[in-house]
């Protein structure tokens, strides 16, 4: 199936000349990979400019810089280290430190009187300059032969960077120059080198040209994006020649469902659902994503979509990361579904055996026609022939994996994806490609802001006491701590905190963690929707998607240590009815910059946007994508936040390439089908939808 032509590039790391078992292992962890083309994508961090000269008097501690000096004194006992050389020019000294070096080679390239070049990092010693390990040091006579610049790599201890330049040097030379995929009046108004050439100047420069290597990082970039869009739009090309049997909109059953709720639907949730309508009457699959913050009423949206499903005879199974979650799905779904008689079901890993059986047979025989499961939905012995609509919720919890396993029951059926991640739309279609976005951008009418505030953990009595004499007004709470037991987290611990909490308030108070047993949870977190037990102590198994509207406070112990898109979900628990609700972020002082920036943002919005971009900017893109999560290879050189006009203009691209050769069988095709294989293989098959 490979190109022949790509062959070096998969090359194993051990065929490099000196690169044996223990070197591989090193090698490999190091760079995240086993293969030639791993290596070459191993960019440098930045590049050392030799021709920074400088009189001794001029070096600044930390720079790198390079000196001329005449040996001026030599201090090493025989045999005996540290040994230090002092340098001197007309404007002062400086020591060349070497605590292990070659005696032989120390005695003939240092002699008093004798003037050398010396290059390295300056470091400071005793008040006065020194380099420890100087990168280079020659005699002037052999100055050319000093490189202007270096390529500077992330590194292990156990490699030296002469190393790395010597395998790179071994694999740029084995891999072929490729015939140039990228139009070429773009690379000519983007002034790009070859992808080679590329490689080339980021990896063995030969003058040191700062905007130079930020042009050839940007065309690796470009082939990046270019490969990526390339395999989604292959993906959805072969999605778009798929059947899928389409549904038409029920109108009469739609009309019925919104009469009956206790609320009016907001026209985001309602043009959401349009676009969801509009999809499923399409012969082909829905593959559609509806972003929407937390509270924003997602489900509501999906119901509608099971609605319409099951008014054609069809089945829809609704996926959850969590048990609790799943359940709760099933009773809001079954909520909005039960006045046009539709009924819901929820399938976990707890149901076993008989009842399970019973539950199955129940859908076989269209008495049940929406199921919310977990990934228990997908295990193999689950038959689900009638299948048409697929849900998969909070969709950051899932990988790309589990999505196609579930698509790849039923006969292609539709997919709708749930995501309280609100990411700016060029980032969702980098990671997201294949997918249609629906955006709902308002929240219900009725909701209140949450007030937020960051308390010292000090303060803990007098939070304690607030929280109590709300429970005697009738309210209900959360109180979120950061670990189950009191080894990882003191008092803080859900276990310790539930009993001190108990031990103050004159009402029942409820635990909910990982550990126990899913029926236990399940059990503590009703007793707090009805009002059973108004307090909730719980660890972040709470945090996504739990729906209790009367509950109006949220305390989070140890805010400091969790992340703002977490601490945005836990707030989004509260707020959610019509009474004012109060976020209490309790805090171990000292707070870290970020940390004390975090609670800033928390404190200023409610905006799930405004978080996510402050999150992006103080921890970069990675997690708040659920990039990792995903299962999605991650990037080898984009970087989201400043590569995102080359991701446009390679959408645009890749989508004029196919346009043109849907098969990729001209001479461009298969040059664009190489840069597809180098940068993104895997992502063609996972797209693929199993088939
Ligand atoms: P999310 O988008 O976070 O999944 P949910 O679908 O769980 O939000 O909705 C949160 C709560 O808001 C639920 O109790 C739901 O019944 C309610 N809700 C949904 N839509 C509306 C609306 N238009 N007006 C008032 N309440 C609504
Ligand atoms: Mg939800």
């Amino acid at each position: 199936m490979r190109d022949p032509v790509l062959f070096p590039f998969y090359n194993d790391l051990s065929s490099l000349p000196g690169v044996g078992p223990k070197l591989r292992h090193v090698l490999a962890r190091l760079i995240g990979g086993e293969t030639w083309l791993d290596l070459i994508f191993h960019l440098p961090v930045s590049w050392i400019d030799r021709r920074n000269r400088a009189t001794i008097e001029e070096v600044q501690v930390g720079e790198i810089a390079t000196i001329n000096g005449t040996v001026d004194k030599i201090d090493h006992a025989r045999m005996k280290f540290p040994a230090r050389i002092r340098l001197r020019d007309d404007t002062g000294f400086i020591t060349l430190t070497y605590f292990h070096a070659n005696r032989q080679w120390l005695e003939k390239t240092f002699e008093i009187g004798k003037t050398v070049i010396a290059s390295g990092k300056i470091g400071d010693f005793q008040g006065g300059r020194q380099i420890v390990h100087p990168d280079h040091v020659l005699s002037p006579d052999k100055d050319d032969e000093l490189p202007e610049v270096e390529p500077v790599y992330a590194m292990t201890a156990t490699i030296t960077p002469k190393q790395i330049r010597k395998f790179m040097s071994a694999a740029l030379d084995g891999i072929p120059a490729l015939d140039e995929w990228i139009d070429p009046h773009l690379m000519k108004r983007k002034n790009w080198p070859g992808f080679k050439q590329a490689l080339l100047r980021l990896h063995q420069p030969k003058v040191y040209d700062p905007d130079g290597f930020e042009t050839a990082r940007q065309r690796l970039a470009y082939d990046e994006a270019l490969a990526r869009e390339m395999a989604m739009g292959q993906a959805r090309l072969a999605r778009e020649r798929r059947h899928s049997r389409p549904i038409p909109r029920a109108v009469g059953v739609e009309k019925q469902i919104v009469d009956a709720l206790p609320f009016k639907p907001t026209r985001a949730q309602m043009d959401a659902y349009k676009d969801v309508a509009t999809d499923m009457g399409r012969p082909i699959p829905m593959r559609r994503m509806i972003q929407g913050d937390v509270g924003s009423g997602k489900t509501l949206v999906a119901a509608l979509a099971a609605a319409q499903v099951s008014a054609d005879g069809g089945i829809t199974a609704f996926m959850s990361p969590t048990e609790i979650l799943a359940r709760q799905q099933a009773e809001a779904i079954g909520r909005f579904l039960a006045p046009v008689g539709i009924r819901v079901a929820a399938l976990t890993g707890r149901d076993k055996g008989a009842s399970r059986e019973a539950i199955l047979n129940d859908v076989r025989a269209g008495k049940i026609q929406v199921l919310s499961g977990t990934q228990a939905l997908y295990q193999s012995d689950v038959d689900l022939p009638e299948l048409s609509l697929v849900v998969i919720d909070e969709q950051h919890r899932f990988g790309v994996a589990d999505r196609l396993k579930l698509t790849a029951k039923g006969a292609s059926p539709h997919m709708l994806v749930m995501s309280a991640t609100p990411i700016p739309r060029t980032m969702a279609l980098a990671v997201h490609g294949d997918l249609d976005i629906s955006v709902i951008g308002e929240k219900p009418a009725n909701r209140q802001e949450v007030v937020t505030a960051a308390v010292p953990d000090t303060r803990i009595d007098d939070v304690i006491q607030a929280v109590s004499r709300a429970v005697d007004r009738g309210e209900r709470a959360f109180w979120i701590c950061p670990a189950v037991d009191s080894e990882d987290a003191g008092d803080a611990s859900a276990i310790q905190r539930r009993d001190v909490l108990a031990g103050y308030i004159n009402a029942p108070v409820e635990l909910v963690h990982g550990r126990l047993p899913a029926q236990d949870r399940d059990a503590a977190l009703e007793k707090l929707r009805t009002g059973e037990a108004p307090i909730l102590v719980a660890t972040t198994v709470i945090e996504v998607g739990v729906d209790v509207p009367e509950a109006t406070i949220m305390v989070i112990e140890h805010a400091e240590k969790f992340g703002l898109a977490q601490l945005h979900q836990l707030r989004g628990r509260v707020g959610r009815g019509e009474k004012a609700s109060s976020c209490l972020l309790l805090y171990q002082s000292p707070l870290t910059e970020s940390g004390k920036e975090r609670l800033d943002v928390l404190r200023r919005t409610t905006d799930g946007f405004e978080i996510a971009e402050a999150d992006f900017r103080l921890r970069g893109p990675g997690d708040l994508l659920g990039l990792r999560q995903s299962g999605l290879p991650a990037f080898r050189v984009l970087e989201l936040a400043r590569d995102a006009n080359l991701i446009e203009t390679a959408r645009t691209d890749a989508k004029s390439v196919l346009m043109a050769d849907p098969t990729l069988a001209g001479a461009r095709g298969v040059a664009v089908r190489r840069a597809r294989d180098l940068f993104a293989p895997r992502i063609a098959d996972m797209m693929a939808d199993g088939d």
